[in-house]
């Protein structure tokens, strides 16, 4: 697969109550609910989303720590190719929940002052409402790619 950087968003899902420890920031309450968390890969979207999907033997940053829980589930990444830029929309949504806010999660390279890189979902979004140029990457179709 060729190496396209870019931004991407992935969906997260918890069903119930979750307190995860997320390594020094220590413990974090999440409550049941989809949320979106923005990323950015220099190297290859495909690589990155792989990771999060499978995960790698280390836990590095702070997304690690939820898609490794097993109460986290990885539904599905919304991929931007040439847009790393997404990553930072996340925090501009009216859709998305401020009752919770994650404060410096995942965005210790932000620089663009993002209160945080993940959000819970209030309303309704989709993909497209980031961009029209994005695909879309489940679990299933990692698989049957592999
Ligand atoms: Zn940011």
């Amino acid at each position: 697969m060729k190496k396209v950087a870019g931004g991407y968003i992935l969906v997260l899902e918890v069903d119930s109550p979750v307190n995860i420890q997320v390594g020094k920031r220590g413990e974090m309450p999440m409550n049941p609910g989809r949320y979106l968390y923005g990323g950015s890969a220099k190297c290859g979207i495909a690589h990155r989303i792989n990771r999060h999907f499978f995960g790698g033997e280390n836990l590095h940053w702070h997304i690690d720590y939820l898609t490794h829980h097993p109460q986290v589930d990885v539904v599905e990444a919304w991929c931007y190719p040439d847009y790393p830029e997404v990553e930072h929309q996340l925090a501009a949504k009216d859709d998305l929940s401020d009752d919770e806010i994650f404060r410096g999660f995942g965005n210790g390279d932000c620089g663009r002052g993002c209160q945080s890189h993940l959000w819970k979902i209030k309303g309704k979004i989709s993909a497209a409402d980031f961009s029209e140029d994005y695909y879309i990457v489940t679990h299933a179709q990692q698989y049957s790619n592999s």
